[in-house]
């Protein structure tokens, strides 16, 4: 029985965004603590705002300014915050309505307990107390009971402001832990052994690696291990000018497609070793292997001939 293997992967990249008239003016008004929505042909107030009716895709520009304070309309209490959510102590993700508003928005509230939150309570924003034109400027939601809900709360706004926010860059990233299946898992134990692995499809024939367990093309189950490589040709390449963050390697380098010795599926490797304008498609190389095992550091050419085109334009 093999091992099950797991590994912690995060996916993270800062994504720009230009806002339009709507946002630009929603996110300035939190700047300047005062919370903006946007009515509809029907005479709807919608908080937050967007630039188009959701019913009747209609263009939506007529901003209205809202109360600070609204309605609890459902809530769920999170007993185990996680990294960048609102608050770091446990809270009650809720739907408010704020006065003057027809739709409800999503933040935290700040209460002592579960106990402590029930649908239909009053509570108020918490402003944030440095302000940048963010969704965050709203801190988070605080009880306000006592209050009684501003019926005429909407109130026309010219959306204008000084110095408007024109766009946002919003981190985005995914905490996950990966197990890879039966296939991978063989492959990555070879690997720790320097030897590479594929699996050989029962109805085509050909050899895939890394295997996923079925075949690609044929979409049946993959079975019959197959050692690969050491081995292979260059069948194309790209050169890199990009230094990547946390990556030690000079630019420009070389990173290529590797058909392994009795592999057919080229898999993705870096070229060292050669000057990266000395490296041509047909090129000969091999793994040169980090210490201690798993993925091959880099592929070094070899110094054999060059593979023929024909021996490996199918994988090109
Ligand atoms: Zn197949």
């Amino acid at each position: 029985m093999t091992e099950v293997l797991s590994a912690p992967l995060v996916v993270e990249f800062p994504f720009t965004r230009s806002l339009g008239p709507v946002q630009s003016a929603f996110l300035t008004g939190l700047r300047e603590q005062t919370v903006l929505g946007v009515r509809t042909g029907d005479g709807r107030v919608l908080v937050p705002p967007v630039e188009y009716d959701p019913v009747t895709s209609a263009e939506l520009r007529e901003l209205v300014e809202v109360g600070a304070a609204g309605t609890v309309t459902t809530w769920a209490w999170n007993p185990d915050p996680s990294r960048n959510q609102p608050l770091t102590t446990p809270f009650a993700w809720v739907l408010v309505r704020l006065d003057g508003a027809d739709t409800a928005i999503l933040h935290a509230l700040d209460a002592n307990g579960p106990d402590a939150v029930r649908t239909g309570m009053r509570v108020r924003i918490r402003w944030a107390g440095e302000r940048v034109g963010a969704i965050t400027d709203i801190a988070c939601f605080e009880p306000d009971d006592g209050t009684e809900p501003e019926e005429s709360a909407a109130t026309p706004h010219t959306g204008e402001f000084a110095d408007p926010v024109t766009g946002i860059v919003a981190p985005a990233r995914l905490d996950y832990v990966y197990s890879p299946g039966r296939a991978q898992s063989r492959y990555l134990a070879a690997l720790e052994d320097s030897k590479m692995i594929g699996e050989r499809c029962p109805s085509c024939r050909k050899v895939y690696i890394p295997p996923r367990g079925a075949c690609p093309t044929c979409g049946v189950a993959t079975e019959e291990q197959v050692e690969v490589g050491p081995g292979g040709t260059v069948t194309t390449f790209c050169i890199v000018n990009i230094k990547a963050r946390g990556l030690d390697i000079e630019v420009p380098y070389v990173y290529a497609h590797i058909a392994l010795d009795g592999a057919d599926l080229a898999l993705h490797g870096r070229i060292g070793g050669i000057r990266y304008d000395q490296v041509r498609m047909g090129m000969r190389v091999e793994p040169v292997w980090s210490d201690g095992g798993g993925f091959p550091d880099h592929y070094r050419p070899t110094g054999e001939p060059d593979a023929g085109y024909d021996t490996y334009k199918e994988m090109v």
